[in-house]
């Protein structure tokens, strides 16, 4: 059996305690970990990691993220949902090709695997064809990742593609391979409730079902009570962003034991609604992190802890000062977003006994932070702050995923980062070739709105503008 040893590392076990271990070991036999302490004895074999100066923690965990999408990294930074949703939804998501679906999972899973999220969410809306989807999965397999393939087509209604029987022979032939499987639409508040043929096929296979919901402007209050009063709200839906919906939506998904999945650096770019931390504490929700689409930011963790702090404690200083007053202790600790990052992933997604922490007999998906090089890696006073606020993709060092490296010395192991770039290349010259260069470049470059500067009645009088 392969072994891995982790030495004299800072481990956050993420256990129920939250137990922090100075200069312990973190012992991975055959996949699991076997033990975890301080002074652990090496099998013969082992591959040892000097984990000094380092934090050895779970592995993250993306409850939502649209892999096909990094094709087009960064490319509609400054897009609103709006913008967003006339690209992907109306005019140019159908241009996708089953091999730039394939090439944008792919990159997408190195990346996420690169930055230790080791546990990740495909929300793949672009499924137009069962041609489609077999390049997703065969993506996702051909990544030593754990992934999630939550299946779903923004080119038809749910009730049209979930009923299909190409939708039912790819459950079929793929779904209980490696890969996890969920059905990803969205309830669009329609008084019909079409979508509810989508949920019963969830329903009959037994998979979860992942929706945006609270999106302004997209999905609201309709949408979730349409779901509850056809029972179709359960412990294993997970809601995204979830960002604006009332108080009675938001009891409907505490009393039916679902999850949101917040997404911060989507919500405070593109508008689906204000980061709901604040409203979600309130209602005891439970809480998994996302990074939605590479086409905006990249797909790591660190971001989403940071992005979800600052947002949380914003509101509540600017809530507080409109009401003249202080906050002297903020609700929102760094502790608790490293275990949205780890526990709230596999809370969300039914593996909490599988991953999310380190103890002994779950799989071994270990990330450990260390970067001798930063001079942002010591000290190292508060561990959870460390990880929330200071480290950052490029100080994960080793990553292992099953027990089996895929990440060591800050270099992806056994990957093809050539083959991966010229695929992403291939997808960005054929858009490019359907849409027109113009059309192409005006996609990234959206009209800024006038701006009117206030009068000022400080003038400047001996001050010249030369
Ligand atoms: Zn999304």
């Amino acid at each position: 059996m392969d072994a891995v040893l982790f030495r004299n590392g800072l481990v956050l076990t993420m256990d129920d305690a939250h137990t922090v271990l100075p200069g312990a070991d973190v012992l991975v036999v055959g996949g699991r970990i076997a033990e975890v302490g301080v002074g652990l004895t090496a099998p013969p074999g082992a591959t040892e990691i000097d984990a000094t100066g380092g934090i050895v923690m779970p592995g993250m965990i993306d409850t939502h993220r649209h892999l096909w999408q990094t094709a087009m990294r960064g490319y509609g930074a400054d897009w609103t949902l709006t913008q967003y949703f006339v690209w992907y939804y109306l005019e140019s998501g159908r241009h996708f090709r089953p091999e730039d679906i394939y090439a944008g999972n792919v990159l997408g899973a190195l990346e996420a695997l690169d930055a230790g999220v080791t546990t990740t969410v495909d929300w793949s809306h672009g499924l137009q064809t069962p041609q489609h989807a077999d390049a997703a999965a065969d993506a996702l397999e051909s990544v030593p990742g754990r992934f999630v393939l939550a299946y779903g087509n923004i080119q038809q209604g749910p009730w049209e593609w979930a009923t299909s029987p190409g939708f039912r022979d790819f459950v079929e032939r793929r779904m209980r391979g490696r890969l996890g499987f969920q059905m990803a639409f969205d309830v669009t508040g329609d008084p019909a409730f079409p979508e509810r043929a989508a949920f019963e096929v969830a329903r009959e296979l037994d998979v979860p079902v992942t929706t945006h919901a609270g999106v302004w402007g997209a999905t609201n209050d309709d949408g979730i009570r349409l779901m509850h009063e056809h029972g179709f709200m359960t412990p294993s839906t997970i809601y995204v962003h979830a960002a604006t919906l009332s108080g009675d939506s938001y009891q409907r998904i505490a009393a039916t034991g679902g999850s949101v999945s917040v997404s911060t650096e989507s919500e405070q770019s593109a508008g689906q609604g204000y980061p709901p931390t604040w409203q979600l504490r309130d209602h005891g929700i439970p809480v998994s992190l996302s990074m939605d689409t590479s086409v905006w930011w990249s797909g790591d963790l660190f971001s989403a802890m940071r992005a979800t702090l600052g947002a949380d404690r914003s509101r509540e200083h600017l809530q507080a000062h409109g009401r003249a007053e202080t906050v002297t202790h903020v609700h929102l600790r760094a502790e608790q977003v490293v275990d949205w990052a780890t526990r709230g992933g596999s809370r969300a997604l039914g593996l909490d006994g599988v991953v999310g922490s380190l103890q002994p007999g779950r799989a071994a998906d270990v990330v450990l932070l260390r970067n001798d090089n930063s001079p942002v890696m010591f000290p190292i006073l508060n561990p959870y702050g460390h990880v929330a606020f200071q480290a950052q993709r490029g100080d994960v060092h080793t990553v292992l995923v099953d027990g089996r490296i895929v990440k060591r010395d800050h270099k992806l192991v056994g990957v093809d980062l050539g083959k991966a770039r010229a695929d992403v290349e291939r997808t960005v010259e054929h858009l490019i070739a359907i849409m027109g260069p113009d059309a192409w470049q005006k996609g990234m470059n959206p009209d800024i709105p006038a701006t009117k500067i206030l009068d000022n009645p400080y003038t400047y009088t001996e001050w010249t503008n030369t």
